[in-house]
């Protein structure tokens, strides 16, 4: 759906899209989208600002990924405002964009006709993600010896990494 700038003028755009489970494209393999996405707000020109753009909204799904500790599968519920503006990118030259301090990160830019609300939309939700994707804190992960899934067995291997370094350095008699 496409957020028209032009429509803007005249009124506020309202939007409430849903996307069927596996029916957005993340554009990232890794990411399973498990239940219908959601993506409800309302886009407005702002007055006597040279053209911004105010997207305000609200975007929920359940997805699904690969566990960064055990490979097993790991769930993640998403329920999230967003808040977000946007300037136009012809009015901005290179030296304002040099001046853009950090209370303005959010700012972003878009080109007419306007802005695309499934990159709004997909951006938001990866921003949901956590950076350490696990399926529980309390995951163990995989024995770096023998491969087995430590949330699933006990496995009896020793973690003597550390001990064979020292006994190498023994070996060398310094
Ligand atoms: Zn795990
Ligand atoms: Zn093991």
């Amino acid at each position: 759906m496409l957020l028209n700038i032009k429509e803007m003028e005249v009124r506020k755009v309202l939007f409430a899209e849903t996307w069927e489970p596996n029916g957005f494209d993340f554009s990232d393999s890794s990411v399973i989208q498990k239940s219908p996405l959601a993506a409800e707000g309302v886009a407005e020109l702002l007055p006597d600002t040279g053209g911004e753009v105010r997207v305000q909204g609200r975007i929920r799904t359940d997805l699904e990924t690969e566990c960064d500790r055990c490979l097993g599968r790991a769930s993640f519920h998403i329920d999230a405002p967003f808040d977000l503006f946007y300037r136009p990118l012809e009015s901005t030259g290179r030296e304002e964009e040099v001046a853009i301090d950090e209370g303005e990160a959010e700012m972003g830019f878009y080109e007419l006709p306007g802005l695309q609300l499934e990159d709004i939309v997909r951006e938001q939700v990866l921003l949901q993600l956590p950076m350490q994707r696990v399926c529980s804190e309390a995951c163990k992960g995989i024995c770096p010896t023998c491969g087995a899934n430590r949330n699933d067995t006990n496995c009896s291997c020793q973690p003597h990494l550390e001990d064979d370094r020292w006994m190498a350095l023994k070996d060398l008699h310094i």
